[in-house]
């Protein structure tokens, strides 16, 4: 009987009000083996964003602190904020047999691909910048300053595109979720997660044969 050992992370990058959060959300709705990564962060909660939902909320003397004592798998500044990936959490659901997504900026996602632990990267980009432009006004969560600076920032971060294993267009919405459960089908299926299994599997075939 083969058997595979198919949990990774998925991240997900993509300029400010690319989708990636939204995706996100109906990925999780539609799948029962994937857990969220809930990053911590320094800046101020949007909206209804709630503490331990959406982010851990914490002051930079707490983020640079849990950074000393190595807590962070990741960290990044962004938007002049910092934000940083738990690592007991990824290591307890990893071992858990479960994939585990996570929503972080190009510079985090460069620092785990640095890392021994297995992930698919996927970056998301609207299908153009007047689009991208009219969701961050329509999501009504930033300034018009902020907004101007996230745009400003989205072209640099696209430079980053080539480093991603795959990238999906957010146009229609459906379309791009269907295209990320696509993605992480085809991953679970990697010979690579396949390999000692299947190494197994043929030492005892050949086993049988004499
Ligand atoms: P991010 O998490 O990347 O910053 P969001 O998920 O918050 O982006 O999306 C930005 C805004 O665009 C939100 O108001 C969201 O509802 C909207 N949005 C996301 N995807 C689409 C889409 N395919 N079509 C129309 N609006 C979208
Ligand atoms: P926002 O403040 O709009 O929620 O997120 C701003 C940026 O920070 C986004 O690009 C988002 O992907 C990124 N981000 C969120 N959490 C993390 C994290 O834990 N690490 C890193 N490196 N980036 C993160």
């Amino acid at each position: 009987m083969i058997t595979k050992n198919p949990n990774f992370l998925i991240i997900l990058s993509a300029p400010s009000g690319g989708g990636k959060s939204t995706i996100l959300q109906e990925v999780l709705r539609v799948t029962d083996n994937i857990d969220y990564s809930v990053s911590y962060t320094t800046r101020k909660p949007r909206g209804a964003e709630e503490n331990g939902t959406h982010y851990h909320f914490v002051d930079e003397p707490e983020f640079l602190s849990r950074r000393e004592s190595g807590d962070f798998l990741e960290t990044a500044q962004v938007f002049g904020r910092w934000y940083g990936t738990s690592i007991s959490y990824i290591q307890s659901r990893l071992q858990a047999g479960r994939h585990v997504i996570m929503d972080i900026d190009v510079q985090g996602a460069a620092q785990i691909g640095a890392t021994t632990i297995p992930y698919v990267k996927i970056f998301i980009i609207p299908p153009s910048m007047d689009v991208l432009r009219d969701r961050l006004v329509k999501r009504a969560t930033d300034s018009p300053e902020e907004i101007h600076k996230r745009l400003d920032i989205a072209r640099d971060e696209l430079q980053y595109i080539p480093a991603y294993d795959y990238l999906v267009v957010n146009d229609r919405l459906g379309v791009a979720v269907q295209d990320v459960l696509a993605i992480i089908r085809a991953e679970e299926n990697r010979v690579s997660r396949y390999w000692e299994p299947i190494a197994g599997f043929l030492n005892q075939e050949r086993n049988n044969d004499q």
